[in-house]
């Protein structure tokens, strides 16, 4: 673990990353053999360590991010929160997906005796995101799935709050070795260049990511080119569409308006959530509404200067160019370090000659109307947005919504139907991850309950003697999990791992 002190990123130097990734190595079958109620365990305790000192975490979280207390200590809430729910679910364990099928001469073609059963990869890299500084950062749902599993994880600490990375981490590593975990289930790294080096080292079966795109493709590109390519599942940047129809607007456009606005400017707009493009009715009704529901537009801070720079020049570019209006805009007098609320407005038909550069992600509290004056443009439209997390439509009481939804699920991972996409539930059936560029790989999520499946892989055991099975498999089912047993799924009245 790398020591505490300084507010600046220190480096991790190569002969502590290989000697943490030793230890992870030498965890690996001791947490793969753990029992899922272990497991559980160790997540809980970690979970009330971090209640525990939700005090100086949260100070330290608010001095890093200025994300301010009540939100900080509501994602910590949820952090903990997270925890528990992945000790549900190691100790429910479905999530094995364990299924036996019986040796069958009769079949066509015959078959021997095969079972199968998910088993985690091994050390685990996660890389921590700077907008969520407790629900996506050291603590994290990437690096709870993780254990949960028995796969031990190294984070690598993101720069924008590496002194509540440190305290996280400590409280993290204390709590798994209080409650038994062994030596290399958890550590922290910081550093660019650490980071690079963890991707590529070979003792890493896998890495989750949260962040921008283009550092996102860098790491995948270096997992996948590696001399063994690995698994990366990295959560990018994304634009978020909302579709506002006519009906929509002449039953609730005023509430509507509101909604966005709360909406886009929650957390100064850094969040991956943040609806960023609102399809409209161009009759101009719904955008003036939403000017008034902005009123006198204000600025917040930003995480890092970097982040508002980026901000400030990419809403420049859009403002000057002749396809765009600015609706809405904070006095260019704004603190350095800040991202001012704006409000933009373009046509469905600029959209549809320049998606690139009008459908660009902007990190911050801006969105952009896109004015359609047909559902067929609507359409049209919403068929040039690229991969995203979510998809939102606000359609009248009782009008057909049919071809609509097909154009936004075929987009997105989450379609929302008159709601807002900033707030993310943590439950079974979330899906919070889509299409290229919102991820590397849309067959999973990083938030909810199947998270976990990104850390395991399937084996099947072909006519395996008894004694040779995990006990997951065995015929009796000792541990009473739910498995599929010749294709009859069956629940035990009582389901523990
Ligand atoms: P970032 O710049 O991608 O950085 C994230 C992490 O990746 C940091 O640890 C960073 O290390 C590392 N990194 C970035 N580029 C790298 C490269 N080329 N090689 C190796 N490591 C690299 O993300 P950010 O700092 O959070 O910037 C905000 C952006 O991320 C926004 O555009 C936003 O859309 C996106 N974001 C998306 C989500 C989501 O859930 N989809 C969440 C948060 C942010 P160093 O900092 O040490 O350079």
């Amino acid at each position: 673990m790398t020591s505490t002190a300084p507010a600046s990123i220190t480096s991790t130097s190569s002969s502590t990353l290989d000697e943490l990734a030793t230890a992870a190595v030498s965890a690996a079958p001791v947490l793969s053999t753990a029992s899922g109620e272990q497991r559980a365990t160790w997540l809980e305790a970690v979970a009330d360590r971090l209640d525990a000192n939700a005090a100086e975490l949260i100070e330290l979280a608010d001095e890093e991010s200025h994300l301010g207390t009540p939100r900080l200590t509501g994602e910590l809430a949820r952090t903990t929160a997270q925890l528990r729910l992945f000790s549900t679910v190691v100790r429910e364990g479905a999530y094995l997906e364990a299924t036996i099928d019986h040796a069958d001469a009769s079949a066509t073609p015959p078959h021997a005796d095969i079972r199968r059963l998910l088993r985690p990869l091994g050390p685990v890299a996660v890389f921590a995101a700077s907008n969520f500084p407790f629900a996506f950062s050291v603590a994290g749902g990437d690096t709870a799935s993780a254990l949960a599993v028995g796969c031990p994880v190294i984070v690598k600490a993101h720069p924008g709050h590496p002194k509540l990375s440190r305290l996280t981490a400590s409280l993290v590593a204390s709590a798994l070795a209080d409650a038994g975990a062994p030596a290399g289930t958890f550590a922290l790294i910081e550093g660019f260049e650490e980071g690079l080096a963890l991707v590529v080292h070979p003792a890493i079966t896998a890495v989750g990511f949260t962040g921008s795109v283009r550092g996102g493709r860098a790491l995948y590109d270096l997992a996948v080119n590696r001399p063994s390519p690995i698994p990366f599942y990295g959560e990018l940047g994304s634009i978020n569409p909302v579709v506002i129809t006519a009906s929509a607007v002449s039953e609730r456009g005023e509430s509507l308006a509101a909604g966005l606005a709360s909406s886009f400017t929650m957390g100064v707009g850094q969040f991956c959530t943040k609806p960023g493009v609102v399809f409209v009715p161009a009759d101009g009704a719904f955008d003036s509404a939403l000017v008034a529901a902005v009123g006198t537009p204000g600025s917040g801070a930003m995480l890092t200067q970097g982040m508002a720079d980026a901000f400030a020049s990419g809403i420049s570019s859009l403002a000057a160019r002749d396809d765009v209006e600015v609706l809405a805009a904070a006095p260019a007098s704004s603190s350095s370090g800040s991202g001012s609320t704006t409000v933009l407005r373009t046509t469905a038909a600029a959209v549809l000659a320049d998606p690139s550069a009008l459908l660009e992600e902007h990190f911050g509290p801006t969105t952009l109307l896109v004015s359609y004056s047909s559902p067929e443009e609507a359409l049209a439209a919403v068929g040039a947005v690229e991969g995203t997390l979510t998809a939102t439509l606000h359609a009248g009481s009782s009008e057909e919504v049919g071809p609509l939804v097909s154009a936004l699920e075929s987009i997105a991972g989450r379609v929302l139907f008159s709601g807002w996409p900033t707030g993310v539930g943590v439950t079974w059936s979330q899906q919070h991850g889509g299409p290229w560029p919102s991820t590397t790989s849309s067959l999973f999520t990083s938030v909810g309950a199947t998270a976990v499946r990104r850390w395991l892989r399937p084996v099947a055991y072909q006519d395996a003697p008894e004694r040779a099975l995990p006990d997951a498999l065995k015929e009796s089912n000792p541990l009473g999990l739910p498995r599929r047993v010749d294709g009859v799924y069956e629940v035990p009245a009582v389901a523990l791992v």
